[in-house]
Order: structure tokens, then sequence, then C-alpha cells
């Protein structure tokens, strides 16, 4: 895998050290705002916020539950967005709950925008967001989130949750692939990854 990398565009120590910060900042402004006592329900966006999730709701010491919604937004080897798809959703009870949805990327905002109304739909009070990376683009810029973690190049990235064609989410910082690493990739057993 290590062949595999073109650049390592954020390394692990820095995404642990902005986790922690994002972590103190989303836990002080539920202390301002929503203390009334029955926490947040978690709700990462599967499977590439994963591994943020797993990493940031670790240092948030406040009642918490977690809620699932599986996406397809970038199937198999495709390094372009599509139609956003809820495959799969297991949100528990949102009736009134303050609700903080995860996402490993903003890219065309097509998530965001599909699975915030779902969220509101099922009940929540708030719903507030938080991506780890954000795309310079015009249409990421765009869309309203409460929090971010890094804002990047327009650029393909995999790692710490992120795929290729379901490959790469476990390397530890975020980096590019290489062109033949891609190619490869792409050849072998495509399925969806959400
Ligand atoms: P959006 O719906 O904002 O276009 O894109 C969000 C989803 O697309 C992310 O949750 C992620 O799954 C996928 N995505 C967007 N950009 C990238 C990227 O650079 N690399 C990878 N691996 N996935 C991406
Ligand atoms: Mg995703």
């Amino acid at each position: 895998m290590q062949a595999d990398i073109a650049r390592v565009l954020i390394s692990q120590d820095r995404i642990a050290r902005r986790v922690k910060e994002l972590a103190a900042q989303i836990t002080a402004d539920y202390a301002k705002r929503d203390s009334h006592g029955s926490g947040i329900t978690i709700v990462p966006v599967m499977t590439g916020a994963l591994v943020f999730c797993g990493d940031l709701m670790r240092q948030m010491p406040i009642a918490m539950k977690i809620g699932l919604i599986l996406v397809s937004s970038y199937p198999g080897a495709s390094v372009k967005a599509q139609d956003t798809q809820v495959l799969s959703q297991r949100l528990g009870d949102l009736r009134g709950r303050t609700v903080l949805l995860i996402d490993d990327i903003l890219d065309s905002g097509g998530t965001i925008k599909r699975v915030v109304p779902i969220l509101k739909d099922l009940g929540a009070a708030t719903v507030r967001t938080c991506v780890l990376l954000r795309k310079d683009r015009e249409a990421a810029k765009s869309v309203a989130v409460d929090y971010v973690g890094f804002d990047i190049a327009d650029e393909f990235v995999v790692g710490y949750g992120l795929d290729f064609n379901d490959y790469y989410r476990n390397l530890p910082d975020i980096v590019t692939l290489t062109a033949e690493a891609m190619e490869q990739a792409a050849g072998s057993e495509s399925r969806s990854s959400p």
C-alpha cells in the first residue's frame, strides 16, 4: 500500500491535533447552546466518516447516542460524485434531539443536502454538520456546514476512512494515490463503496 501513495497531504499527527480541537469546540458549543441533559445523537455518514467519527466521539465527554446512515455517492472506482443515494439507515428516535451529522469530505455538497432534511423530517430539534475535509470548489463552499477540519485543494484523496473502490480506508494519513495504483484498484473487483 505504501508504494501506492503519491503524496501525504495530511499526516496522522496533524489529523489527531485537529480532531482534538474540533471535539473541544463542538463540546463547548453544545454546553453553551443545548445542554438540556439528553445529549446528542452523532450520525456518521457511512462508510467514509467511520474513522473520523470514532476518533472524534471519544474526545467528546457528553451523553451521546449513535445513529447510522449509509450513503453512496462515489460508487466503485469512480472519482466523481454521482447522485447521492441513501442505501440504509438506523437512526433511532430523533424527535427533539440535537443531532451532529459527521461526514468525511464536502465535495459536491450532495450528501449534506440530501441527509440534513432526512434528519429534520425525523423530528431532530437541531442538526449541526461537521466535515473533516472541504474541497476548494464552488459547490462545496456554497453549502453551509458548522465545523470543518481542513480546507484542501480540489483533488481526489484517500485514507483515514476515505476509499478508492473500497480500498485504502485504513491508511492513517490522508493521501493522494499514484496513477498506477488508481488504475490497478479500478481494475480489481468492482463493487459499490459507500
Ligand atoms: P458530496 O456529496 O459532497 O459530493 O461528497 C461527499 C462524499 O463523496 C464523501 O462522503 C465521500 O464519500 C465522497 N468523496 C468526495 N470527495 C472524495 C475524495 O476526494 N476522495 C474520496 N475517497 N471520496 C470522496
Ligand atoms: Mg461518504
